[in-house]
């Protein structure tokens, strides 16, 4: 019998007690378990439709046959030859990182300019935005190294139709320390409190693998030569010269979309959503959600439930979004005098409320 695909049905008490799967597998397959000579988990979702929430693992199994060893997750680069293209890249968040990883994979040489502080200093900036509502300007819950994905919280799923190599990024993450689980479960979080080490550990690729990384670099010129982008200004004066640039600035940056209109480089106007943060206690969410009488606490097995909401009103699209189970609301504010919500959770997801 070949190697086979098999999915279980289990409660969450047993889908959390991996000794009882082998057994199970052999089951379904109508074989002796003697028979089983591996078996390895593929996919984890919850099914919450109705009561009793179940979850469903499907797995590969080796009848009779071992299965191939799971390659191993590492991230890596070829060397860079002496005469490599320089990449400026404008911002050290996702998609910065990501960009300068993936041109060390191609060959090319990042040269990372971030407006903000690593990781580590930018944490201690946090302090005052959450007690005195002050805002440190270059250095907060957007700005610094991983950007707003430092301190987010981690959700690594999307409705978005849109796909990119997903699986491929979900493996970068794990090569720099996220946990392994992010490659099976159906709704994958890593966790505010895990973020900032897999970011430093990107940081610290990118350096190993030739690339170059500034911190307290903020980008306030671009320096164009008949139309054509050369280079980069910093506020301190310095200048950064390269055969192509990526700007990365995300969303909050705004003195870098005045400078392109001012640059006269063409910007298009995106649609966007508008919305409001909600909290609620997660014992609400999980009374609603995995059918619970009132007062009753759900299974120690199941996580913080979560939610997803989607309507059309007036051929419009309304929708929830970015719900953080077991989590918090931050604040997630660039500027003084401006109020900007977020949330996010720990790996744990083990606040009182959603
Ligand atoms: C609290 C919170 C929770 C979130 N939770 C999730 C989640 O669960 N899942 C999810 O998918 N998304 C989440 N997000 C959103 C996600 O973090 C962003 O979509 C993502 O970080 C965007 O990546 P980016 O690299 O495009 O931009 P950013 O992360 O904004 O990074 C841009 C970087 O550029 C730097 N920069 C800007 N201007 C300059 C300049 N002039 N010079 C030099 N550097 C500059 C900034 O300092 C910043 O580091 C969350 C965000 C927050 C704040």
């Amino acid at each position: 019998m070949p190697v086979r695909t098999v999915e279980l049905v289990l409660t969450p008490g047993e889908a959390a007690n991996e000794n009882l799967w082998p057994a199970r597998l052999a089951k379904k397959l109508r074989v002796a378990p003697e028979h089983l000579k591996g078996h390895r988990l593929l996919k984890r979702s919850l099914d919450a439709r109705k009561a009793p929430v179940k979850y469903r693992l499907r797995f590969e199994v080796g009848v009779d046959e071992e299965l191939e060893p799971s390659s191993e997750i590492a991230w890596g680069a070829p060397s860079l030859n002496p005469d490599v293209k320089k990449i400026v890249i404008v911002g050290c968040g996702p998609a910065g990182m990501f960009a300068a990883l993936r041109c060390l994979e191609l060959g090319h040489k990042p040269i990372i300019l971030e407006r903000g502080k690593d990781a580590s200093a930018r944490r201690f900036d946090l302090a005052p935005i959450m007690r005195e509502g002050r805002v440190i300007e270059e250095s907060n819950y957007c700005f610094g190294e991983g950007g707003a994905g430092t301190f987010s919280d981690g959700k690594l799923y999307t409705r978005a139709k849109k796909r990119g190599p997903v699986a491929e990024v979900y493996r970068t993450l794990v090569a720099h320390g996220a946990p392994e689980k992010i490659l099976v479960e159906a709704h994958p979080h890593i966790g505010s409190n895990l973020l900032p080490k897999v970011v430093m550990a990107m940081r610290e690729s990118v350096i190993a693998a030739g690339g170059e990384v500034h911190f307290g670099a903020k980008v306030t010129e671009f320096l164009l030569d008949d139309g054509k982008m050369k280079g980069v200004a910093t506020s301190d004066g310095r200048e950064f010269r390269g055969d192509s640039m990526i700007l990365a600035t995300g969303h909050s940056a705004r003195d870098i979309y005045e400078l392109l209109h001012q640059k006269k480089i063409l910007l298009e106007a995106k649609p966007f959503a508008i919305g409001v943060r909600i909290e609620h206690p997660q014992g609400f969410i999980d009374q609603a959600q995995y059918h619970l009488k009132s007062g009753e606490k759900r299974d120690e097995n199941l996580p913080a439930s979560r939610y997803a909401l989607a309507t059309t009103i007036k051929g419009r699209s309304v929708h929830s979004f970015c719900m953080c189970p077991g989590g918090f609301v931050v604040p997630a504010a660039t500027e003084n005098d401006e109020v900007v919500v977020n949330g996010m959770s720990l790996s744990r997801r083990d606040s009182p409320f959603a």
